[in-house]
């Protein structure tokens, strides 16, 4: 009988996306080491199925990896610029806004630069163990007091009676963008960005579909809202507030702000509308789009010939439609989801109404022993520390508060940067202490 192996680590990161990439690139610039990131990819990729021609990074190049926590690092974006004779270009060609694919080789370099990650290593359990955390994967054991779980979210897809629907969900188009969609009738849920793309794309196609079906539930495709206030719940001083309130208003504030993360950029809806102008009025033979929105669809299902038959609801006037359609893609989000590996601790974490482990300031679980092993978790806690948990602009500042705690010392400086709004801390919120610096 085999024995696998024990490897002893000082930090331990879970999933090789940009949160824990981030954590890593932090972790090495304060000076130490020790440090693993798993990923049960074969390498690694930055949400492949979506590196769409055009398609661009939704946030300044400044959020990446760990400007906003430390300018001086070498593991960031204009460092990789420099080391590969593109910074002039870049700022010539794309100012402020660089492509997806861009930040996905910055991401690749980051990893290479670094060599902690260690891929085909998928965690499968963790239990908790006198010396630490013990961390089960396919191919060996590891032990670690410190552990960072960084997995991102779980593509979702409603629960229809397509048999491919996981398939086809936007997660995984780039697969499918070869295949031919020549004078077929093509349905694409969704209202978001990712939707809002594939529509694109199909558009483009030298042989494009004759018809695309786009369903949404929202009543207009709306824009993606980074207008200068609201965009200051995108920094440290609007998490901090988030976290402070009572878990009614942190839930109604992300309602309402829901826009500055799910709306489509007005760069994609503007290039959409003219391309639809263009369309009706300049070609005969053109693809046919009848963009529905307000409508919920009720069920997808297979037909005998091998289409698919949509049936469609306006939630605003109860009008009930069906169609057929040859393929459905599904661009329907992504959810959190507490992952299987961590059900040997379940018994240890709180969990919140939302589903989510509750977190401390230093975005570790709050466990029911004591114990100096921590397991932090990150792009977890949307309804703990607001929209911005989900997306990169805060990822360096939550990167370096956890570098800070591991530490026990404030080794990155998170003095508050000023805002224009006022955000006071409240006192009903989190039962923790309040002060967020170490
Ligand atoms: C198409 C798309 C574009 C986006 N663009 C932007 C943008 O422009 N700006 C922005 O601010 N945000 C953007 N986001 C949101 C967010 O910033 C990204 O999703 C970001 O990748 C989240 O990083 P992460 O490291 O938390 O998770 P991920 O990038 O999802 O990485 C998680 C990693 O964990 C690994 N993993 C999962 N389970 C296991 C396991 N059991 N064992 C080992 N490894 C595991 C996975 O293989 C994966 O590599 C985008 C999201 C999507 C879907």
């Amino acid at each position: 009988m085999s024995i696998s192996p024990i490897f002893k680590k000082d930090l331990l990161a879970i999933g090789c996306g940009p949160s824990n990439l981030s954590l890593m690139a932090l972790w090495v610039g304060a000076g130490q080491s020790g440090a693993t990131i798993l990923d049960r990819s074969a390498n690694f990729t930055w949400h492949s199925g979506m590196q769409l021609p055009g398609a661009e990074l939704q946030v300044s190049f400044l959020k990446d990896l760990v400007t906003l926590a430390d300018p001086t690092s070498p593991y960031s974006f204009l460092s990789y610029l420099k080391s590969t004779g593109s910074i002039y270009r870049t700022l010539v060609a794309s100012r402020y806004s660089v492509s997806r694919r861009t930040f996905e080789k910055y991401y690749t370099w980051t990893v290479k630069k670094l060599a902690v990650a260690k891929f085909n290593t998928e965690v499968v359990a963790i239990t908790l163990g006198r010396d630490g955390f013990h961390v089960e994967t396919n191919s060996g054991r590891y032990i670690a007091n410190n552990v960072s779980v960084g997995i991102g979210k779980t593509p979702y897809v409603p629960n229809f009676d397509d048999p491919d629907r996981s398939r086809y969900h936007s997660s995984n188009f780039a697969e499918h963008a070869s295949a031919s969609y020549a004078g077929r009738a093509i349905c694409v849920v969704g209202g978001g960005q990712s939707a809002a793309e594939i529509v694109e794309y199909l558009l483009n196609l030298p042989a494009p579909p004759a018809t695309i079906h786009w369903i949404c539930r929202r009543p207009m495709l709306l824009p993606l809202d980074d207008s200068p206030f609201v965009n200051e719940i995108y920094t440290p001083a609007f998490a901090e507030y988030f976290y402070s309130l009572p878990e009614s208003a942190r839930a109604q504030l992300n309602e309402s702000l829901k826009m500055t993360s799910d709306g489509i950029s007005s760069r994609t809806l503007e290039g959409l509308y003219t391309r639809l102008y263009r369309n009706s009025i300049e070609t005969e033979d053109h693809t046919r789009v009848h963009l529905k929105c307000s409508c919920d669809i009720l069920n997808v299902t297979k037909q005998s010939e091998g289409n698919l038959k949509v049936i469609t609801r306006n939630k605003l006037t109860d009008y009930r439609e069906e169609f057929n359609c040859d393929r459905v893609l599904y661009a329907t989000g992504y959810r959190y989801e507490t992952p299987a590996f961590l059900d040997g601790l379940a018994s240890l974490l709180t969990f919140l109404p939302s589903g989510e482990i509750c977190l401390n300031e230093d975005f570790s679980a709050r466990l029911k022993t004591s114990t100096k092993a921590r397991l932090f978790l990150q792009n977890a806690g949307v309804s703990q520390y607001g929209l911005a948990d989900q997306n990169l602009s805060l990822s360096a500042w939550r990167s370096a508060k956890i570098v800070n705690s591991i530490l026990g010392r404030e080794h990155y400086t998170l003095d508050q940067e000023s805002v224009a709004t006022s955000f006071p801390l409240s006192q009903q919120g989190a039962p923790q202490s309040r002060k967020f610096a170490v």
